[in-house]
Formats: structure tokens, sequence, C-alpha cells
């Protein structure tokens, strides 16, 4: 990917060029780690184990560190472990407070602070768990939790009850009793694997979890829920992707939030997964100080297609408990979207929803574009806001005189 240009080269107004910086490809570096080894930076468990977990390492690494973040670190080991990999950790701007990495793997003081609607466990996923570790909320499909651990840990986890177990959730899925469930319920077409991290579990425990899923006949799809190719994509190793491509069709979510995430060494880690016939789609959370801008989202959601990823869902960020410093308006959510359908391609459109708050799943938000409907027209706007009228097919008959007018347009 080529480097930026100077305004006098590129021959672009001023303006395009700070979102074009946004969509270039850069490798993190290798920053305090420059004299490791080759060998051992490249290594996945190398990674993991150099992580900063320490209130001691963060401020050795991060002079930087704000009295809110000191005191949130000092904190964290009682809520959502503090947890980054030196990988990720070198997308951290030290001398930007408002760093757009800083605000989603930093802790924050804010994090102590609970508004009287945040939940420990806003998406009900305990209520709809029939047994350890899956939750059943949708007729045919199933999340599978496997583990409670992450590469490193986001600060507005909606998981933030169980990852890590900082807060003693005793997380101990049962495979054994999960696998039964699921196999006791012919109506399971679908398996999410998530967590915490799937793509933790070495090869063979995966491999042997999703040759276990795949032998049940009526399990149809499988998925993987990841952010480890953004926080470790080291771990995207040949031998994984080898693995997987055997379970086909299986998918892969990755979870995404900023341009900047997305590096050389992430577009080489999504490109093995590509290759190996693994269709990849992403998931974003809408976060304040990091992408509640139409700029940056929208080359964030193009700069994935260019790693051949597509853009699935933006969330809406769940009512968490401590995430308030970090939930965006519906508002700008909308705005957002507004901004991008018309405007970029079509596959980098995803679907914005909110998770509604206790269990009633994802439902998706969108700005209006019908405007108004009866039984023999539609009334809609496009993305420049003019207006068409579409008429109605009714029960199947083809209709062949005008449709009536709409006298008063009934609002939907
Ligand atoms: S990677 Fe996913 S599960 Fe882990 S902390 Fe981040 S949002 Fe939560």
């Amino acid at each position: 990917m080529q480097a930026e240009k100077s305004s006098k080269d590129s021959g672009e107004p001023p303006s395009a060029r700070p979102y074009q910086g946004l969509k270039s490809f850069t490798s993190a570096g290798r920053g305090f780690w420059h004299d490791v080894a080759e060998t051992d930076w490249n290594d996945w468990r190398w990674q993991l184990k150099h992580r900063i977990t320490t209130v001691e390492q963060l401020q050795k690494y991060f002079p930087t560190l704000t009295p809110e973040e000191l005191a949130g670190a000092q904190l964290s080991n009682s809520k959502l472990a503090l947890g980054i990999t030196p990988y990720f950790f070198n997308l951290i701007d030290p001398a930007d407070e408002n760093c757009p990495v800083r605000w989603q793997v930093i802790p924050r003081i804010e994090e102590t602070s609970t508004a009287s609607w945040e939940m420990s466990d806003p998406c009900g996923e305990d209520s709809h768990s029939p047994v350890p570790g899956l939750v059943h909320r949708y007729p045919d499909r199933v999340l599978f939790l496997v583990t409670d651990r992450c590469a490193s840990y986001c600060r507005y986890c909606t998981r933030s009850r169980l990852v890590s177990n900082a807060s003693g959730y005793d997380f101990h899925p049962e495979y054994d009793k999960q696998i039964a469930y699921i196999a006791a319920h012919p109506e399971i077409r679908d398996v999410l694997l998530s967590g915490g991290d799937p793509l933790l579990l070495s090869d063979e425990k995966l491999e042997n979890l999703l040759s276990r899923l795949r032998a049940i006949p009526h399990v149809e799809f499988l998925r993987i829920g990841t952010r480890i190719p953004v926080f470790l994509p080291q771990r995207i190793t040949p031998e994984l992707c080898a693995m997987l491509k055997q379970f086909h069709p299986l998918f892969v979510s990755i979870h995404s939030n900023h341009p900047r995430e997305l590096t050389t060494e992430v577009r080489d880690a999504l490109a093995r997964l590509a290759d190996a016939g693994i269709p990849l789609g992403n998931q974003t959370v809408l976060l304040k100080h990091v992408n509640d801008d139409a700029d940056v989202m929208k080359a964030h959601l193009q700069k994935l297609l260019m790693c051949r990823v597509r853009p699935y869902y933006i969330y809406q960020c769940d009512l968490i408990a401590g995430s308030a410093h970090l939930r965006a308006s519906v508002r700008k959510g909308i705005e957002i979207m507004e901004k991008l359908r018309g405007h970029t391609t079509g596959y980098a459109v995803p679907t914005y929803v909110i998770d509604a708050p206790g269990g009633g799943g994802k439902v998706p938000v969108s700005p209006e574009y019908v405007l108004s409907r009866n039984a023999d027209r539609v009334v809609i706007r496009n993305f420049e806001g003019k207006i068409f009228e579409y008429p109605e097919a009714t029960d199947g008959t083809p209709l062949f005189k005008a449709p009536k007018k709409i006298e008063e347009p009934e609002l939907v």
C-alpha cells in the first residue's frame, strides 16, 4: 500500500488527505520490544506471555498515563483485568490522550461508575442459558462460550462479568454438556463459538471441539467470533488456517473498531484466513472517542473491504456497567448510517443494531427511508433526500391503473 503523498504530489484537496491517511496500511512496529528476536515476536505464545497486565508495567512503558488511567488501572483487576499484547500496545500513541486505541484497552476510573440503567449482563445471556456456557436465545442458533480468556481486554466488553474472571464469576464451560444440548435439539442449525476468544485454544483443542460439533448432523453452519486477528495476528498461523478449513461452512467474525487497528500484520493474517476459504465479517462497537465520526467509520469499513472482510454489524454499545464514558448516542449512530448508505459501496455498509437490553436480541436501527405507505403506494426517499413513489403490488395481482394518491401520509 503506498504511503501518503503530499498534497502537491497527489493533487487532492487538503481535506481529503487525512481520510486517505486513515486507510493506509502500516506495521504496528516493534516499539519497546525492538531487541526481541524475530522468532519470539512472531510467536503468539510469546506475545501472550509478555502481555502488559500490571500497573507497574503500564507505568514503565507509558509515562504519559493520565490520573484517570492510573486510578482505573489500579482497580482493574477487581473488575475486568488489564491485558494488552505487546503487538497491540504498539498501536497506542503515548503522546495523544485521545488516541482511539488507548481508549479501548487502557482502564479508566470512570469504569467504576455505574448508571442505574447499566447491567452486568446487559444482553440477558445468563437467563437464556440452558447449560453453563451455552446461550440459546434465538430459535435456530446458539452461542457457545468456550473460554473466559482474551488476548487483550476491551474496556467496554459486554461479557465483562465473565471474561478474565477478575470479578469472580467463576466461568467453567462444560463442553460435554454444551455439545449434548446441541445434539438433543435438532432445531439448532448454527453454532457460534465465542467467549472469551476461541482462537486462544490450542489448535488441537479447537480441532477436537469443531470435529464434535461437525459430527452432529443438524449443525449446518459454524461460526467463530474472535478479536485475535486484531489483538494477536501472530496466532493466525498457516497450521491454524489449514485446520479450520476442514470444517466448512465455517465463517469467522472479527471485531475491529478503528482503521488504525488494520495494520499490515492484520491484513496479512486476514488474507491467510480468506485464502483458506473462510468468509470473513466484522463487528464494530460504536464508541465515543474511538469511531463516533462518519469519516473515521467510513474509512474503517472501506479498509475492511480491502482486507477481504465484509462489515457485518455496528453495535450500539451495550448497557454494560461502567461504560457510559465510551457510549456514543443512538442519534450519532443513525447520523453515521445516513452518511454511509448511498455514499459508499453497499458491501461496506453494515447493519446498525441495538442488542435489546435484557435479552430481546438484535434490533436493526436505521435512518428513515420509507416516508409513508398505504395499500396502493410507498413513498421513499433516497440518500440525497429526493422523494420517490413506488406503486404497491396488491396480493400478487398486477396493478394496471394509477395508484391512489396518499391523502394523509401515514408515517411508519
Ligand atoms: S475480545 Fe471480545 S470477549 Fe474479549 S474483552 Fe474484547 S469484546 Fe470482550
